[in-house]
Order: C-alpha cells, then sequence, then structure tokens
C-alpha cells in the first residue's frame, strides 16, 4: 500500500476538509529546494514548507549539530535547571535582535510564542492592578490557531466557531497605500480608551492574508501612538523573521522598537519545532516581585530543548554567512526582476516584493475565497508542473528558501507565467 493509502485510515490533516481533499502526496525524499514523492516525482518547494526552511532541506550542517547535541544532552526540564545551549542561543540573539529585547522566553511554535506575548501584557496590567484586558490586531492578521493568538487573527472562517471563547480584540485597517489615515485615526481612538494591553501585528508582511505588504514608516507611526497611550507593542516576527524581508528581522527597518517579539518557523532551519517571545526589561520588571503570585505561570514539558537549540544555534550560524547573505540579495534581484517582467501582463492585478518575498493578484471577475476553485486549479497546476505553491484566493507567492538556484527560480517563474495564461 501506498503512503497516501496508509494515511487516510488514521490520519487527520491541517486546514483539510477530508471529503472534498484530494489525498496528501507521500513525500520520501528533501534536498536542497527539491522533495520527492513515493513515486520518484520531483517538486521545486517554493514557499519554504510553509516558511519554516531558508536552507535547504537535509541540511547537513544542521544535521551534525542535533546529532551532537543529542549525543551530548537530549533534553533536560528548564524548570529549575539551565544548560548551554539555551544560555548561548540568548546571548547570540541578544547580539541581534533590536536592543531593547532583554529577555527571552522558550517555547515549541508560533502560536504559543503568540499566546504567550499575549498573557505577558493582560497579565502585566494585572500584576499592577490596571484593568487593561483588551488587544488590538489588524485586520487580516494570521497569528496562529490557540485560543489567543485565534482572537488575534482576523481572517474569520479560520474562527468563527470559536468567537464566544475568545479575548475581545479590536481590530484596525491594514496600512496599506489609501488606508494609512484610517488605520492610524482607528488605532489612535482605541488607544486613548485606556482599555488594550498591546497591540500585534505582523510587521511589514501579512503572510496568510497573501503576504499583504505595508510601509516601515506608518508601522513607526502606529507604534508611536501605541507608546504614548501605555499599549504594548508585539511584533509577530514568526514569518517574517530570519531574513525572509532581506534584513534579519522586519523590525530592523523601523525607527522604533517593539516591546515583544515572537520567533519561530525558521528559527531552527526547519528542523525542530521551536519558538521564542522576547521582551523588554519593562515587562520582565511587570512580573519580578516578592510576591510569587506574580510570577509568569507559564511553561511547556520541552522549553527551551536542548536540540531544538543545536539546530537554532547551527541555523544562525548559516544565515550569517557571506554565502547566505548573497543569496538574500540575488533573490531578491531576481524577484525584483520578474514583478518587473510580470506586473505588466493584463491579468495581473498587482504584484510587490520585499526580501526573498513576491506575492501577485491574478485577475478575477468577482471576489475569490482563500480555498476558493480558482484557487485550487491554480494549486492543482503547480503540482502538476512539479512546483509547491500554495495561492491564498488569486494570490500567488514565491517564498523560496534562501538556496535555491537561479535555474530552479526560473523554472518556478515559467510556471507562474504559464498558469497565468492557461488557468482560468
Ligand atoms: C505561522 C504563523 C504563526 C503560527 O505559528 P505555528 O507554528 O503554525 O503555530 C503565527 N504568526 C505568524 C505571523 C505566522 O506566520
Amino acid at each position: 500500500m501506498s503512503l497516501q493509502d496508509r494515511d487516510s485510515q488514521f490520519l487527520w490533516h491541517p486546514y483539510t476538509q477530508h471529503k472534498t481533499a484530494t489525498p496528501p502526496i507521500g513525500i520520501v525524499k528533501g534536498e536542497g529546494a527539491l522533495l520527492w514523492d513515493e513515486e520518484g516525482k520531483q517538486y521545486i518547494d517554493a514557499i519554504a514548507s510553509w516558511w519554516v526552511n531558508p536552507y535547504g532541506h537535509s541540511n547537513k550542517y544542521i544535521a551534525e549539530a542535533i546529532y551532537k547535541q543529542l549525543t551530548s544532552l537530549e533534553h533536560v526540564l528548564f524548570g529549575g535547571f539551565t544548560h548551554e545551549p539555551a544560555v548561548v542561543l540568548a546571548e547570540r540573539l541578544m547580539e541581534l535582535l533590536p536592543s531593547g529585547q532583554k529577555k527571552i522566553f522558550f517555547s515549541d511554535n508560533g502560536s504559543t510564542a503568540v499566546e504567550i506575548a499575549v498573557k505577558v501584557a493582560l497579565q502585566y496590567f494585572y500584576n499592577k492592578g490596571d484593568k487593561r484586558t483588551k488587544i488590538i490586531a489588524f485586520e487580516n492578521a494570521f497569528h496562529g490557531d490557540t485560543f489567543a493568538a485565534m482572537a488575534a487573527s482576523g481572517i474569520s472562517f479560520f474562527t468563527e466557531a470559536f468567537r464566544g471563547s475568545l479575548i475581545e480584540v479590536q481590530r484596525i485597517p491594514v496600512p496599506v497605500e489609501g488606508k494609512k489615515e484610517e488605520s492610524i485615526e482607528s488605532l489612535k481612538k482605541l488607544a486613548l480608551t485606556g482599555e488594550y494591553a498591546a497591540f500585534i501585528f505582523e510587521p511589514l508582511v501579512q503572510g496568510a492574508a497573501g503576504m499583504v505588504m505595508y510601509a516601515p514608516e506608518v508601522l513607526d507611526e502606529l507604534m508611536a501612538i501605541c507608546k504614548g497611550n501605555n499599549v504594548f507593542t508585539i511584533a509577530d516576527e514568526v514569518m517574517t523573521g530570519f531574513g525572509k524581508t532581506g534584513k534579519t528581522f522586519a523590525c530592523d527597518y523601523l525607527m522604533r522598537q517593539p516591546d515583544m517579539m515572537c520567533l519561530s518557523k525558521a528559527l531552527t532551519g526547519g528542523t525542530i519545532p521551536m519558538a521564542i517571545t522576547t521582551f523588554t526589561q519593562e515587562l520582565f520588571d511587570g512580573f519580578y516581585d516578592d510576591d510569587v503570585n506574580k510570577a509568569l505561570f507559564h511553561g511547556h514539558t520541552f522549553t527551551a530543548n536542548p536540540t531544538g537549540c543545536a539546530a537554532a544555534l547551527a541555523s544562525l550560524d548559516l544565515l550569517q554567512t557571506n554565502e547566505m547573505q548573497d543569496n538574500l540579495v540575488r533573490i531578491n534581484k531576481k524577484q525584483l526582476a520578474f514583478r518587473k517582467e510580470i506586473e505588466s501582463h493584463p491579468r495581473v492585478k498587482t504584484a510587490r516584493v520585499l526580501g526573498v518575498i513576491l506575492a501577485l493578484e491574478i485577475a478575477r471577475e468577482g471576489n475569490e475565497d482563500y480555498y476558493g476553485g480558482f484557487r485550487n486549479r491554480l494549486y492543482d497546476f503547480f503540482l502538476n508542473n512539479g512546483v509547491i505553491l500554495r495561492p491564498v484566493g488569486n494570490i500567488v507567492y514565491i517564498l523560496p528558501p534562501y538556496i535555491i538556484s537561479d535555474e530552479l527560480l526560473e523554472i518556478v517563474y515559467a510556471v507562474i507565467r504559464q498558469a497565468i495564461e492557461e488557468v482560468q
């Protein structure tokens, strides 16, 4: 029996309506930007396996670091204990993060990183006896699938069933061209009420919304409003972190600094699930007290897993090589050139690039659903042509591993060109 057949007996997949979905593809091998299925068919992974894999599949350098760690200390509880990989990783991140970030809290995935940021914001005010119990987020945001992360997320059909059980969140428009003033005015109104603990955002690029991009200057303005009204800012860099925008963090484009940052996805080069939430000293001090009840009572069994930390350290080594930094520049140039070519196509509504990310919107009559028919036809067309791309409605985006060759990237472009012509 094929993997595909055996899978259907016991497995339940993410974001999948099993009654109508085509069966999942059984993948047996990955190397660099390529994957192979159980029938030997080759695919270009043009979305870095949900944005986690910048350095290529089955990366030997990270694998060796993981093996070495597994054979010296695979895991130890982080409550009451510590270890070298966590300490060194914290030290290394301190050199890379905006200077205001002073404390690092480990967890396992992007949603928990967000969950922790929101809990810290709410408990900070609770500890002070201040009633700030709501948060502010962008429309169409995506911050994950646990409860606080869901509350912060604005893609409604993801969260509709749980609406009654979520913390209160007010949404403001994303400050894309033409919406800046409205976004700023909406935030001002909310911030002035004194009811909001935090403003959470995906800095510069909203990933799951379809790589929606907005300018750093307006984010600086929004953050200034928060600062002036004691609303903490949470930069969710789960997608944007570690080079995707062309800088180490999207926040590196800003004049201002957030109070918290959420990191995951590329943190371990796509090998081991791990996440980090970082904090300013002010936030940490809001929990620092003789009263044990003011502590942050949050933890996960695998908090700061040494093997994950070793994978993250190896990933940082790779990110900081000249070769990888050159890759970021090379891919950005390719993407800009492709945008220039494709944006004049009559069927391309808009095209945008930041760092290694390119997104283009294909013109269609009427609105296109997130998982609608046109989207599925595009998705199938790409797969049939050996390219993994997951369009969001009528938005096609490329977020390749940084090690992808120009030749493979050209194949991705060719398949997209063809899709724009042929898929109706
Ligand atoms: C993917 C993502 C998350 C959720 O991360 P998981 O590891 O899937 O829980 C949160 N925020 C952003 C911006 C993301 O892209």
